[in-house]
């Protein structure tokens, strides 16, 4: 084992679809910064639209990979 430029995919740092900053952690394409505002927003619509979009998405299996 040698050389510090091993490629890890888990280890990415990918856009988040909102923000577009680029992190280590995102729940459905969102990072945690944008969850959390999303969440706590006084008007929770976009939460409630991003938690509506995913629950069709684990349905339909794009989200878990199954397709
Ligand atoms: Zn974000």
């Amino acid at each position: 084992m040698s050389g510090a430029t091993v490629n890890d995919p888990i280890a990415e740092l990918i856009a988040c679809r909102d923000c577009g900053q680029d992190c280590l952690l995102q729940v459905a394409d969102l990072c945690a910064d944008c969850i959390a505002r999303i969440g706590t927003a006084a008007d929770d619509a976009d939460y409630r639209a991003w938690r509506t979009e995913n629950e069709r998405r684990v349905v339909t299996g794009e989200l878990t990979g199954a397709i």
